[in-house]
């Protein structure tokens, strides 16, 4: 039988022009057995064998940039990021074929335990055999082999499912991958949306997921009643404060790039600026005249700063947020509407007069909107910035560094950037969990990332006579007496 086909957009011209199979549930336990028996080899290499096969599949996605970075600036509509997040990826495999050995050495123990010290211990470390991995369209490449490197370094094998909205990147990414016989064993990527990641989740013995809030408690769901372990990393609605000794510009040029620079469509994307009173109408003088000099990018790659909006209904949830606040009494003073060429692109848009009461500061929007609000007291801005359901990431800006880290000491978050903004996204070697209901698990970033996957299994090796059956029995204890 035929697999039925999915539709894939082009976020240029809006239209579709591409088609991927759906993965069955079939197709997915089957792809999950073989992985199963896969594993053991992949794991019988050992580190050096592992690390091996990982630089030769970093050799060959490297003859294989332009193609993967031209599908990732189709599916996604961005041309020089689309470059950078294809470089990006092999970089991380080249950054997990150094670290994985150095890591897994150190997590090594043997020893005596100090409790019974006639008890010698060892450590093996058991990595799950079969991880899923479900990643989103708004960084397809990067965020589907984030998970999946630290995976296969650690030894299991890797179930990947990327978005079925920006799939294209597949067809060199396999490509590269058929080159390394020994890792394309262990490391399956199939096609499909929601019934094939679910199949996968029942196929797997761990789920790594990078998506919405709605998804991940479906997932998590269903991966507790699995009783396997997910991973999660949600959305956010990350906040910057900018305390009164702010460098201006400085924070501008930061906040803009965090906010509008990839159309708004990251997770650690600013969504909520707190600004001093006592500098609010020179920040926001200058963040009119940074984001009224950005120009949207045409139908014509290789033009323009703000690339379209990947998924079209994205466009449903900014306006709505943007419309309920406008209705709510805040300003437009930039932006506001979409423009709608072919594909869907969203203007760089500045609020102001924003509240909490609406759903631009509570929500998540993923779009290129800065609403910004004024605040007198350092204590109200720490207070605006936790409430919220999500605690992903924040800025601080502040000339003062201790300042600064004062501040940011008291943000419910997993990673605060000072004087600058998401710096999470391009430091990756730095561990950091997120908060609320921007994610569980253990770090994907830093060493943790590998060793999530791992199990500590104990060889209790007694050196001593085993105490005998009298040691507990009454009738010793009343002897005693
Ligand atoms: P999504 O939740 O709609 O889909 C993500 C993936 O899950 C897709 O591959 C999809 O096919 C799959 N899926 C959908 N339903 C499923 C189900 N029931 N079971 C298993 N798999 C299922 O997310 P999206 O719209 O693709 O991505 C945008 C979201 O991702 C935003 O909320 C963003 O904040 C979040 N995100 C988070 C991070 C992070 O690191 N915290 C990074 C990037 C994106």
């Amino acid at each position: 039988m035929t697999a039925p086909m999915l539709p894939v957009r082009n976020p240029r011209s809006g239209e579709v022009d591409h088609h991927i199979p759906e993965a069955s549930d079939v197709d997915i336990a089957e792809a999950s057995t073989a992985l199963r028996q896969a594993q053991a080899h992949w794991l019988a290499l050992g580190v050096e064998g592992r690390t091996a096969c990982l630089n030769t599949f970093a050799d060959a996605l490297a003859s294989e940039l332009g193609p993967l970075a031209e599908a990732l600036a189709v599916d996604t509509g961005r041309t020089t990021f689309a470059q950078f997040e294809a470089a990006k990826s092999i970089e991380l495999i080249r950054m997990w074929a150094e670290k994985s050995g150095p890591i897994l050495d150190a997590l090594s123990a043997s020893g005596a335990s100090g409790q019974v010290p006639s008890v010698h211990f060892e450590h093996r470390l058991i990595p799950y055999q079969v991880v899923a991995v479900i990643s989103p369209w708004n960084v397809p490449l990067l965020l589907a082999m984030i998970d999946s490197l630290a995976a296969l370094s650690a030894g299991c094998a890797v179930l990947l499912k990327p978005s079925e909205v920006t799939p294209r990147f597949i067809g060199p990414l396999q490509r590269a991958l058929n080159r390394v016989p020994e890792l394309a064993a262990a490391f399956c990527i199939v096609t499909g949306g929601p019934p094939t990641g679910k199949a996968m989740i029942e196929a797997a013995d761990a789920v790594c997921f990078t998506g919405s809030v709605r998804t991940g408690r479906q997932v998590a769901q269903q991966a507790a009643a699995c009783f396997i372990p997910a991973f999660l990393e949600l959305g956010g609605k990350d906040p910057a404060i900018v305390l009164p000794d702010a460098d201006i510009p400085l924070a501008v040029r930061a906040i803009v790039r965090s906010a509008i620079g990839m159309t708004g469509q990251a997770c650690q994307s600013l969504e909520r600026i707190y600004c001093h009173e006592s500098i609010a109408n020179a920040f926001a003088a200058k963040l009119l005249e940074q984001l009224g000099a950005l120009t949207l990018t045409s139908t014509d790659q290789g033009q323009g700063d703000i690339a379209p909006l990947i998924f079209a209904k994205q466009v449903d949830t900014i306006q709505a947020q943007v419309d309920d606040a406008l209705s709510k009494g805040a300003d437009c003073l930039l932006g506001g509407q979409p423009v709608h060429a072919g594909g869907i692109w969203y203007p760089p848009t500045l609020l102001t007069g924003v509240n909490h009461d609406m759903l631009i500061m509570q929500e998540e929007t993923f779009g290129p909107v800065i609403p910004v609000v004024t605040f007198s007291d350092v204590e109200q801005a720490i207070a605006l910035a936790n409430d919220s359901q999500f605690g992903l990431s924040a800025a601080v800006f502040s000339a003062d560094r201790g300042t600064a880290m004062a501040v940011a000491e008291r943000l419910q978050v997993g990673a605060i950037s000072i004087n600058d903004a998401s710096l999470t996204g391009v430091v990756n070697d730095v561990e950091k969990n997120s908060f609320k209901l921007s994610g569980m698990g253990g770090s994907r970033m830093g060493p943790a990332g590998l060793t999530r996957f791992l199990r500590k299994r104990a060889l209790l090796i007694q050196t001593g006579e085993p105490v005998p059956v009298q040691l507990f029995s009454d009738t010793a204890q009343e002897s005693q007496t």
